[in-house]
């Protein structure tokens, strides 16, 4: 039987040591990974590519991930945060967004990847419910 199509995740991060670790892990874990430094190449390659999902650094060197996770939500792409802001309006501001996810760094890549696979999943199975 043949392997599925691998997804694509979209890495923006403009921390280079995390982007290259968190690229390690999602592309050993299968995915197809692309990585942006900045909102600007974060726009760069939405030109292109539709990913499947987008992980989502929130202070970047030329603005405000949640203007990115804004879009990428309106248009329907599954988001995921991650950011060391962990404090609870950042949190609710996600949620009110309607993020697929929030994580705060430090985190494993572990549960980066467990997150991610989790996101898709759910995105496979159909739009989630809507919120209550
Ligand atoms: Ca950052």
């Amino acid at each position: 039987m043949a392997a599925p199509p691998a997804q694509t995740v979209l890495i923006v991060e403009d921390d280079a040591l995390a982007r290259t670790a968190e690229v390690f892990a999602l592309h050993q874990a299968g995915y197809r990974v692309l990585a942006a430094g900045s909102l600007a190449e974060s726009y760069q390659w939405l030109a292109e590519v539709k990913p499947d999902l987008v992980l989502v650094d929130i202070g970047l060197p030329d603005g405000s991930g949640w203007s990115l996770a804004r879009q990428l939500v309106a248009g329907r792409v599954p988001v995921v945060i991650l950011t060391s802001r962990s404090d609870l309006s950042n949190r609710l501001h996600g949620l009110m967004l309607g993020v697929q996810d929030y994580l705060t760094k430090p985190l494993g890549l572990a549960d980066l990847v467990t997150s991610v696979a989790a996101v898709l999943r759910r995105a496979a199975d159909g739009p989630p419910a809507a919120a209550p």
